[in-house]
């Protein structure tokens, strides 16, 4: 528990925290996007409690993960099923090239006219 050796250890904590801070910071703006809207699915309206939390993600609307605003508003809770449609219904073609768990970070993917029609079903509360 000693920290008195500032070299090696310290460099290694700094790369576990480098390691950490992709899924921290996915964590954190989670956190935030469930703070701000109602735990229900954007898609499906399933409500989301208790363990059953584990089950709604954050998808960003321009599908750029690097693009948090505090206010929320690239964000939009959906449960992993509506969630997973989101993504291969315009990326099917994709996917194979990619291979399971590449989650597409161009921005060009998500300028389908899919997108869009996904927003303006979207009614406002
Ligand atoms: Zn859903
Ligand atoms: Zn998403």
């Amino acid at each position: 528990m000693s920290n008195k050796t500032m070299s090696d250890e310290e460099r290694q904590r700094l790369v576990n925290e480098m390691r950490n801070e992709e899924q921290q910071r996915q964590a954190g703006y989670r956190e935030q996007a469930l703070k701000l809207f109602p735990h229900v699915c954007g898609r499906c309206t399933r409500e989301f409690e208790g363990k059953k939390m584990r089950e709604l993600t954050v998808h960003h609307r321009d599908h750029n993960h690097d693009n948090n605003p505090p206010d929320g508003s690239n964000w939009e809770l959906l449960c992993i099923y509506c969630h997973d449609h989101e993504h291969t219904r315009g990326v099917q073609e994709q996917r194979d090239a990619e291979g399971p768990g590449g989650h597409p970070g161009r921005p060009s993917l998500g300028h389908s006219p899919f997108a869009a029609l996904g927003d303006r079903f979207k009614k406002p509360k």
